[in-house]
């Protein structure tokens, strides 16, 4: 029987972490298309692509060598056949991976790749990003946005405004990165259909509770 979760969410709301579980508990396969977005900046920064050139990238990601796994449990991300499971969450990627995700061509290419992963679980899957409830699978059976406030997601991460200078400024790139994302996907509003779940005052499981009954 079919079953497609999609969930949306800014980054730091506790999404990836809260996608894994729910797809644990259901069995079903996992999709994380902030790491191919990620995988496909670690790609243009390696092949040396001028990431303010959008022909450019493009190009990149029409040759995009990709491979990722779509289990929650062991996370696998190759590009070329290089590891990258660690390489895409250093800041290098974090600063960078906004000027690819604004690419219109390229959100088309990753948006069908996207498509063909949930098709290729025999449509089981839990995949989750900024657009997926609605853009990638506004059919799916279960469509959640994962909020959470900005004090409270800063603080998941470790971070605070008003803290040290180097934390003030880790959080300051966090709100700047949230701010270009919503330029291209409004992810502070549910759309029509969508369920929204704030955690801002709610521990895991709550929220794991939260989402499964959804
Ligand atoms: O979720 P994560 O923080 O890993 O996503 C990295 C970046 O990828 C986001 O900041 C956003 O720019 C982009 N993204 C996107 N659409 C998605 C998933 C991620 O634009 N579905």
């Amino acid at each position: 029987e079919r079953l497609v979760i999609a969930m949306d969410g800014p980054s730091g709301s506790g999404k990836s972490s809260v996608a894994k579980a729910v797809a644990q508990h259901f069995g079903l396969a996992y999709l994380d298309t902030g790491a191919m977005y990620r995988a496909l900046t670690w790609y243009c920064l390696q092949q040396q692509v001028d990431l303010t050139d959008a022909d450019a990238v493009l190009a990149a990601a029409q040759n995009f060598p990709l491979s990722q796994g779509t289990t929650a449990d062991v996370e696998m991300i190759e590009v070329d056949g290089v590891d990258v499971v660690e390489a895409i969450r250093e800041p290098r990627i974090s600063e960078n991976v906004s000027a690819i995700a604004s690419n219109r061509g390229v959100r088309d290419l990753l948006i069908n790749m996207q498509r063909d992963a949930i098709k290729n679980s025999g449509y089981r899957m839990v995949a989750e990003g900024r657009d997926i409830t609605t853009v990638v699978a506004p059919d799916a059976d279960a469509r959640i946005l994962l909020t959470a406030s900005e004090e409270v997601r800063l603080a998941r991460r470790g971070l605070q405004l008003g803290g040290t200078q180097n934390n003030e400024q880790l959080a300051q790139q966090v709100s700047a990165r949230d701010a270009k994302d919503s330029k291209v996907n409004n992810f502070t509003e549910a759309a029509e259909g969508v369920t929204l779940v704030d955690s801002s005052d709610l521990n895991f499981e709550e929220t794991i509770d939260a989402v499964i009954k959804a």
